[in-house]
Order: C-alpha cells, then structure tokens, then sequence
C-alpha cells in the first residue's frame, strides 16, 4: 500500500483487478486508487494526469496482462442525497442499490437499474438503459471532472446523450456525480416493476454466477445484433475459456478461467460472420482496458474496441 501526501488517498501498487470485473478477467494494475470523496478523487487526478476511470468494471474487458500506468476506482464514492423527488448520487454507487434505495422513498425511474451490476457513473457515462427506462431519462445534470477545467456541471441538454454515448466518451469527461428529478409513486407498484424486470432478466440473460460483460456488441440502427450473430450460428462459438451463451447469441460468458486475449478472438469470430453475411460491421459496447499485449491492442484495433 503507498500513500498520497495531503489527504491519504487509498492506493494500491500491483493491484489485480480480476476479481472486481463481471467477466472475472484481468490483471494487475500498475497504480490503483481508490478516492473516497471529490476532494481525493481531484488530488489523485491532478498527480496521475493520464489515469483511467472505471466504476464496477461490468462493461469492460480488462487484460489478462495486466496495465501499465493509473487506474481511479469510484466504488468509495458512494453517498445518496433524497430531498424530496431530487436525487444525488455519487459516480460509484452502484445501480441496484440506488434502484432498492429510491424505491422504498416511493420515488419511481429507477426500477431498470435494478438487474445490472453498474455504477452510476459507468451507466452515465454509457447511458445504459434496460426496459424502456434510460439513466438520462430523469437526469437535470451531472458533476464533472476533467484536467483542463476541473470541477464543473453539465446540464442533460450538454451532455449529448444517444444510444449508448454520452458526450463523456469523447471528450474525455468524468462524471463524479448526477443529480435527478425522480416520480412519486406507490412503492409496492415500483417493486413490483422491478421484480418484473429481474424475473425477464433470469430468462433472458446470463447471472453473474456466469461471468459476463453484458451486451457485447451494440445494436445497429434498426436491427438486433443478437438475432443477426445468431442467425450466422454464433451460438456455437467458443475460444479457449470462452463461448457465447446459448440462450442469447449477444453474450460472451466465461466458463473456463478465459483471458482477454480468448475474448477478442471470439469477438473477431463473431464481428467477421456478421461482416461476411451482411455487410454489417457491428460496433462494440464493451470497453478495453489494458497495455501490454500487442496482439489484443491489434484485435481492438480491427474491432474498434475503446
Ligand atoms: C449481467 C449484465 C447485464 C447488463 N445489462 C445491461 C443493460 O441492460 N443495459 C445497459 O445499458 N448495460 C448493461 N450492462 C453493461 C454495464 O452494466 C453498463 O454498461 C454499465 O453502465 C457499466 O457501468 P460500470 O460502472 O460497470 O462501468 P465500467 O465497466 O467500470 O466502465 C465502463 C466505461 O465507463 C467509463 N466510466 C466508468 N465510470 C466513469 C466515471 N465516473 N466517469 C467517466 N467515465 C466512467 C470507463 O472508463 C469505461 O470506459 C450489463 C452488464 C452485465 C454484466
């Protein structure tokens, strides 16, 4: 363990991040920190200019090599504020505990976040969405951090969301935390929701029992990704440690303690049948992190993985 001067930040040398992943994947980090509060998070980030942001690791794919160089872990910034219908959340709480929290306030637009593992900064950052709600849907705005301007607010409008973006992802913004105007309702009506969309996930999507990454590729504009790797048999595919799921041709799962350098070669399988058949060049949703293996950089390289 190495300690920041000023105000102590966590810090921890070599740290294998592996078992904080969905996909039980990946290696050791060269610095790891954990902030507890902006403060922190603005001290580590101003000494580690380079460093890489993530939440609960559940949308990306960490080497197996490990990464050379800064990574800030936001599970410590985790304070909830209710006042009333307004919500404010800190960029590491993670979804289904903000989901259950709201919930029991009688305050409703949350009940998607309930079946998926991410933080809400993740989930900002990707505007993850599930069951027709969206995490932009009741945000007013978000508390954000970047070098050149340090801390500082953007409204919903500024924040380009779409399908699966935020202006976050290219200009290289962290979210620290989002405020949002949530619904009065009655309580039992949003448990029943979310217990409806946990039911649908058990159906229709791999545990976490089963590593996973969530959706691996997105869906192009007017069609399914799934139903369109499916169709080219992809529920057949595996790679070392790896396969795609059988009951859902969109989901890569680890069965066999896989790398990362199994998973991109899956997904290069899965990418090529669907370019091969359609013309169709499916974008990735999961992220990437690492450095150090030169053949997964490549694969990334040819997939357009972030
Ligand atoms: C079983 C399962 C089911 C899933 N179902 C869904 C679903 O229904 N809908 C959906 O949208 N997604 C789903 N996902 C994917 C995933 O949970 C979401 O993409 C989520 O938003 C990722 O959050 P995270 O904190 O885990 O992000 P991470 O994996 O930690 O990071 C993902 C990206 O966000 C960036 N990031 C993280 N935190 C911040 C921050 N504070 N500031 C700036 N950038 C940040 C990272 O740099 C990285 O590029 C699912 C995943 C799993 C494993």
């Amino acid at each position: 363990m190495m300690r920041l001067s000023a105000l102590q930040v966590e810090c921890v040398e070599n740290f294998n991040v592996k078992n904080l992943t969905s996909l039980k994947i990946g290696g050791a980090v060269a610095r790891c920190y954990f902030p507890k509060s902006v403060d922190e998070f603005v001290e580590v980030a101003q000494n580690e200019g380079e460093a890489k942001i993530f939440g609960n690791f559940s949308n990306t794919l960490v080497s197996s090599d490990g990464y050379d160089g800064a990574v800030i872990v936001t599970s410590k910034m985790d304070g909830i504020k209710i006042d009333g219908t307004k919500v404010f959340a800190e960029c590491g709480v993670k979804g289904p505990k903000l989901s259950q929290t709201v919930a029991k306030q009688g305050l409703s637009g949350f009940e998607f976040m309930i079946g998926f593992p991410g933080s809400v900064g993740g989930n900002v950052f990707m505007n993850a969405s599930a069951h027709g709600q969206c995490i932009s849907d009741k945000l007013v705005k978000v508390v954000c951090f970047s070098k050149e301007k340090g801390v500082f607010e953007l409204t919903k409008e500024e924040m380009g969301f779409d399908y699966r973006t935020s202006r976050c992802q290219a200009e290289s913004i962290v979210i620290l935390g989002a405020e949002f105007v949530l619904d009065k309702k009655n309580p039992d009506e949003i448990q029943k929701k979310m217990s409806e969309n946990l039911e649908f996930r058990k159906s229709h999507q791999p545990s976490l029992a089963l590593p996973n990454c969530g959706s691996v590729f997105r869906n192009p504009e007017g069609n399914s990704a799934g139903k369109l790797l499916e169709s080219i048999g992809a529920k057949e595919f595996s790679q070392g440690g790896v396969k795609v799921w059988e009951n859902h041709a969109n989901f890569i799962v680890n069965t066999q303690n896989a790398t990362s350098e199994q998973v991109l070669g899956l997904m290069l399988k899965m990418f090529d049948g669907v370019k091969k058949r359609y013309n169709i060049e499916l974008q990735p949703e999961v992220r990437y992190l690492g450095n150090k293996n030169e053949n997964e950089v490549r694969l990334c390289g040819i997939l357009n993985v972030k």
